[in-house]
């Protein structure tokens, strides 16, 4: 009998070469799914879909086991090389530069999700081609709740298949300059509306250090990034927030947010997503609690006190 809260991601797991102003790493454990999966087992079971090639090892599926992650669906390819991606960030951490992508065992990729993970009552399409997420999201036939990140690369060279997979789901999160490139609107507010016009009910604006924005059909909710003194990695930010906002959600055990959930769940994905950031990689998440984490919702309700 599956459980019955339970969150299925599909997205990249990888290992990361990152330089920021602040240090650099050589090979490090990242990829969507991978920071998505740590910021969402804090809240509630997560299961990963997705390749890896036999350089994955025991050391990375213990990371992911350590925090409760199922890893059953993780296919590792024989012969094969786990996705790669090389970046560095600018002065302003806000400005990423990918220097390098090597999809390797995701080039051939052809997802086939167990009965277990297409019972999830959640699913989260993490930052991938966008007609694998449309796969998995033909698959996963037991999703009640939906969302879906992606990012430049695929508005670039896929954005059909894009809109496609938009439509396909309840909830896009995305960066405000990913927002607006995709619609062709300046303006958030309208783009966030247009992204409603194909199909989901929730968008959220990623805005990096500036916090994020929800748009639902009815009403919006901002909220601003804590100011934290230690800012070393950016790396994952997003996928924590979608974590930690996503986690949070399949926690609540129905899968009709009202605006109130959603607002909380904001919450939750802007905390996540602060712890993130102060390290490399996964490191500071991987070494939370979760006292931590509900001490830092405390900050941000301190950071937000308005009379
Ligand atoms: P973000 O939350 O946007 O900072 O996501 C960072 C993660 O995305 C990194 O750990 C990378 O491994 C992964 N990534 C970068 N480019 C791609 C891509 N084209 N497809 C899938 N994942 C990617």
């Amino acid at each position: 009998m599956p459980d019955p809260m339970a969150l299925t991601v599909v997205g990249s797991i990888a290992f990361d070469a990152v330089r920021t102003p602040f240090g650099e790493r050589e090979r490090q454990l990242g990829g969507s799914a991978v920071h998505f999966a740590l910021a969402a087992s804090f809240f509630t079971d997560v299961r990963v879909v997705g390749p890896v090639g036999d350089d994955f090892g025991d050391e990375e599926f213990a990371i992911l086991a350590g925090h409760g992650v199922e890893t059953a669906d993780i296919e590792r390819v024989e012969g094969g090389q786990t996705f790669f991606w090389r970046g560095h960030y600018e002065h302003d951490l806000n400005v990423a530069h990918t220097d390098d992508t090597q999809l390797n065992v995701f080039a051939d990729f052809e997802p086939k999700i167990s009965a277990e993970a297409a019972a999830s009552d959640l699913l989260f399409l993490g930052n991938i081609q966008p007609d694998l997420q449309r796969q998995v999201r033909a698959e996963a036939t037991g999703a009640k709740f939906a969302a879906l990140d992606s990012m430049n690369l695929w508005i670039d060279i896929a954005r059909d298949g894009l809109c496609a997979a938009i439509s396909e789901v309840d909830c896009v999160l995305l960066n405000d300059a990913e927002i607006r490139m995709l619609t062709e609107e300046p303006n958030l507010i309208l783009a966030a509306r247009k992204l409603m016009e194909l199909g989901p009910s929730t968008v959220v604006a990623k805005r990096g250090e500036y916090g994020a924005a929800l748009f639902t059909r009815t009403g919006h909710f901002a909220l601003p990034a804590l100011l934290l003194e230690e800012v070393r990695d950016p790396t994952g930010a997003g996928d924590s927030f979608a974590g930690g906002f996503l986690g949070y959600l399949d926690s609540l055990g129905h899968y009709d947010p009202d605006l109130g959930d959603l607002r909380r769940a904001m919450v939750y994905g802007s905390t996540m997503a602060s712890f993130n950031v102060e390290d490399f990689g996964t490191e500071r998440v991987r070494s939370l609690s979760r006292d931590e984490v509900e001490a830092r919702l405390e900050d941000f309700r301190e950071l937000t006190r308005f009379e």
